[in-house]
Order: structure tokens, then C-alpha cells, then sequence
């Protein structure tokens, strides 16, 4: 058996598309949301004027709206990315960590269930706001940092992922996981796959494996460092 999970960063529009593939393969997801910037209603995904640029390589994704994301995300998982993205080294302790409990507070609130996880904006986090954020009721936070051995920490909030989902090397990482008894945690921002077929064909080839394989348990984020009975 091999434990996979996922998550995803954002709530961009291309969730909605993500999400139809992680239901197609049965694959559990955490959404990573920042409630303070996302818009009333949900945004038009455009390609934006070269003189402008922008975006994921000139695609300006949007953000899905405030109101429907109970809608989207109501069977994933969702987890606080701060109100409003907020960088932790660009703001005092005290404005980052309001800015990262306001999230979860208002998602629990929508969601109506516990909402115990964090993702670093950027990745960036101190080890102040790691002790604060663990007091404040976090049970980890999601770095960009890489391991081949996930959830070997006594530190949840510098968690650590095996690859983003584009890795040229996810199906070996995955294999080596399997081997090795780790669990196999890949991450992203659906946004990345912009409108090009040939990107979200490739996601879905991965998914497909993933399925595929009867070793494959998909489990959630915060069942790593909260293993289930
Ligand atoms: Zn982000």
C-alpha cells in the first residue's frame, strides 16, 4: 500500500476543470484558499495582451467567486493560504498570523468543519510564525520544499511535499515512494495548466497511473500529520 495526496493552491477557475479529474480517478484533494482575494463572482480565464503580460505565462487564470466555493471545493478538503496571501517575512507577527486565522476562521465558517491546515504564501515562514501558527490551532503548514521522506518530521509546520505535479521525474518519484513505504504528496496550482490540452492531458495520464495501481490509498493532507486509526 502507498499513500497518496495532493493539494492545490489558490482557487483559481481551473480548479473546476481539476476538480472533474480528481473525481473521475477518485483522487482526494486539499484546496488551499485565500478568501480575502477572491472576487464576488468568478472571473473570465484570459490570455492577456503581450504588452501587458501577467499571469501564468501571459494566462490570467481568475479566481473562482466567494460565493460558489462551497460549491466547488464542499467534497475536498480546504485549508487556510492566509486572507490575503500574506508573505511572512514582508509583515509584522501579529498582521501575519490574524491574516492566516481570518482565513481558516471564515472557511470553517462556509465549510462547517474543522480547517487545521495551512500552506505558506510563496513558501515563505519564520520559525516565530511556525510556533504561532501551531498555537493558534494549525496543525501544519505546507512549505515548497521537498523531501523523499514525507511526514518523517517532528516540525508539521514546515511540512514538506515530494515534487510539484509537473516533475519530469513524478511517476519515478512516485515508484520510489511506493518501494520505500513513504507516502507520495504532490502539489500545484491548476493554473499552471493554463487552457493547453496537452498540459492537462499530461495531469491526467498521471492520475490515470495513479488509479490504476491497486497499492494506491488517497488520503488528505492533514491525515499525515494526523494518521487515521
Ligand atoms: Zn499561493
Amino acid at each position: 500500500m502507498v499513500k497518496v495526496c495532493c493539494c492545490w493552491d489558490d482557487g483559481v477557475v481551473n480548479d473546476i476543470r481539476l476538480i472533474e479529474l480528481l473525481r473521475k480517478y477518485h483522487a482526494k484533494a486539499t484546496f488551499n484558499l485565500n478568501p480575502g482575494l477572491l472576487p464576488e463572482k468568478r472571473q473570465t480565464p484570459a490570455w492577456m495582451p503581450a504588452e501587458t503580460g501577467g499571469g501564468c505565462n501571459g494566462f490570467s487564470n481568475g479566481h473562482v467567486g466567494l460565493h460558489e466555493i462551497r460549491d466547488i471545493y464542499g467534497d475536498f478538503q480546504v485549508a487556510s493560504h492566509g486572507w490575503v496571501h500574506m508573505h511572512a517575512h514582508q509583515h509584522s507577527v501579529e498582521e501575519f498570523v490574524k491574516d492566516a486565522v481570518d482565513a481558516k476562521k471564515y472557511l470553517e465558517d462556509v465549510f462547517q468543519r474543522e480547517c487545521p491546515g495551512y500552506a505558506w504564501p510563496c513558501g515563505a515562514y519564520t520559525p516565530v510564525v511556525c510556533r504561532k501558527l501551531l498555537e493558534a490551532g494549525f496543525a501544519y503548514g505546507r512549505t515548497t520544499e521537498y523531501t523523499d521522506f514525507v511526514g518523517v518530521t517532528d516540525a508539521p509546520m514546515r511540512l514538506q511535499s515530494s515534487c510539484h505535479y509537473m516533475n519530469r521525474q513524478f511517476a519515478e518519484k512516485f515508484r520510489a515512494a511506493k518501494a520505500s513505504g513513504n507516502i507520495f504528496y504532490f502539489w500545484g496550482h491548476s493554473y499552471e495548466m493554463m487552457d493547453c490540452e496537452g498540459l492537462w492531458q499530461q495531469l491526467e495520464m498521471k492520475l490515470a497511473m495513479l488509479s490504476a495501481d491497486p497499492e494506491v490509498r488517497w488520503i488528505d493532507i492533514i491525515d499525515i500529520v494526523r494518521p487515521e486509526k
